[in-house]
């Protein structure tokens, strides 16, 4: 078949390289004309680029299934494979640069027979008597036999032919720093990312390779008086005085590779692929990635369901029995099975959390939210096996209903999920030393 992709992100890539193994003929256009000859990439349009991404173990598994020997470079370019001591080795994830992966992703695509590169902009997709027949680009036609759209969070291809967002913002904004050990001494030997929930603040130390790491703040959007965070002295002041970033801070040991990066716009999004379920855009147009729905990226989830829903799709169409209308169908069904719960639970968790951070106290009448649930995993050991499901993303996140009671009496004897670290407001007012 010949198969046109718009977007070359991870999900864009993962995508085109699968299918042109599968001896389709591939040809992926995106705006963005890769790394400059200095190596530098400013990466327009994807403010994620530079923020900390963790890639849990659906993405290797993923990678390693279909793309082993990219998985294999990508060890090659320093990521490394770590699980939690104790954990299971099914449980590891990859520590990396997003920026690496991406690389090493475009490389891959560039040396694979049957997928054929454009730069240039998608204006729009090419649909005749309700069938896909190609891309324009720039102006002029590209003809496909099937269109994927892979354009990301922001996308408004062909949008006449899709029913509404679900969702909008998170209410969440990002502040990330990125830093790597200094000369000879050793970066930061997490084993997994460490995530701390302050009084009104996320808190993430993510590891990632070569001896790098990025330091998170994920706090309101509504959170006045920032500005100081957002600068060198006032991102490493705050820094240094959270508990679970303060160590991976130290100037001796670590120095920043980044200035802080600020990440706007976060948001919770789910989108079916036509305008209603069992109703198709048009014959041969699918919709992959952050074109299908979004996450609060503060939990690291959305590429270990963005690259199975793919994984999806490649198997109906190798299905002989199955055409391109089933691939539609059976992309929203697999997102309304496996994606959708998680949007929902990030709307529900980000809501009461939001709300928690405010200085409200929890509705004990209304569903108790996921993260309260997890936390008193601590409390309750009982609860421990139904977290570390929910955390692996073993299970989708109804996984947690059977200890809604037992927290809910847990909430009314007077227990409140702990938090750690000065508030936002002293952390933005920190004097300097
Ligand atoms: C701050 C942040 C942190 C995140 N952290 C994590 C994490 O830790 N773990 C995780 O699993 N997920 C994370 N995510 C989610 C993850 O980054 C996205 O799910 C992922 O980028 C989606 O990939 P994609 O290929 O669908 O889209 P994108 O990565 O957005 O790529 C879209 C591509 O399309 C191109 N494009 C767009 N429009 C056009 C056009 N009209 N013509 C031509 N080209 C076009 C762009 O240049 C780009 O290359 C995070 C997201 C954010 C915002």
């Amino acid at each position: 078949m010949q198969i046109a992709i718009a977007g070359a992100g991870p999900v864009g890539l993962f995508t085109a390289l699968t299918l042109a193994r599968r001896g389709h003929t591939v040809c992926v256009v995106d705006r963005d004309p890769g790394p400059a000859a200095d190596g530098s990439w400013s990466r327009a349009g994807v403010m994620q680029f530079l923020h900390p991404h963790g890639f849990r173990p659906q993405v290797r598994w993923a990678l390693q299934s279909a793309l082993p020997e990219v998985y294999d470079d990508l060890l090659a370019a320093g990521a490394e494979v770590r699980q939690r001591p104790g954990a299971p080795e099914e449980s590891a994830g990859i520590y990396c640069r997003r920026s690496v992966v991406e690389r090493t992703l475009r490389r891959a695509a560039r040396r694979q027979r049957g997928l054929r590169w454009i730069t240039g902009h998608v204006d729009r997709v090419l649909v005749s008597g309700g069938k896909a027949r190609g891309l324009q680009v720039d102006g002029a036609e590209l003809e496909a036999e099937l269109v994927i759209v892979a354009t990301g969070r922001s996308t408004r291809l062909a949008d006449e032919l899709r029913g509404p967002v679900e969702g909008g913002s998170c209410g969440f904004s990002y502040l990330s720093r990125m830093y790597r050990a200094r000369a000879g001494g050793p970066g930061c030997d997490l084993r997994a990312p460490s995530l701390a929930v302050g009084p009104d603040y996320y808190s993430l130390v993510m590891p990632q390779d070569s001896g790098t790491h990025s330091l998170l703040l994920c706090f309101p959007t509504s959170a006045r008086d920032t500005a100081l965070l957002r600068t060198e002295t006032g991102f490493d002041r705050a820094a240094a005085a959270v508990p679970n970033l303060a160590p991976w801070a130290d100037p001796d040991r670590f120095e920043p590779i980044t200035g802080p990066l600020v990440g706007g716009n976060l948001t919770n999004t789910y989108r079916l692929q036509g305008p209603a379920l069992g109703l198709p855009p048009a014959r041969g147009l699918l919709f992959v990635g952050d074109a299908v729905a979004t996450l609060n990226p503060v939990a690291g989830r959305y590429l270990s369901l963005a690259l199975p829903h793919v994984q999806h799709l490649l198997a109906v169409l190798d299905d002989p029995t199955k055409d391109l209308f089933d691939a539609s169908l059976a992309l929203d069904l697999w997102a309304e099975e496996n994606i959708r719960p998680w949007y929902l639970d990030h709307v529900r968790s980000d809501r009461t959390m939001l709300h928690r951070f405010a200085g409200g106290r929890l509705d004990l009448t209304e569903p108790i939210p996921s993260d309260v649930i997890c936390a008193a995993a601590a409390l309750d050991p009982s609860i421990a096996p139904l977290a570390g499901q929910y955390f692996g993303m073993t299970a989708g996140p109804d996984v947690l209903d059977p200890a809604q009671g037992r927290v809910r009496a847990l909430l009314r004897q007077g227990w409140q999920p702990p938090t750690v670290g000065p508030a936002l407001v002293d952390l933005a007012a920190l004097p300097v030393a």
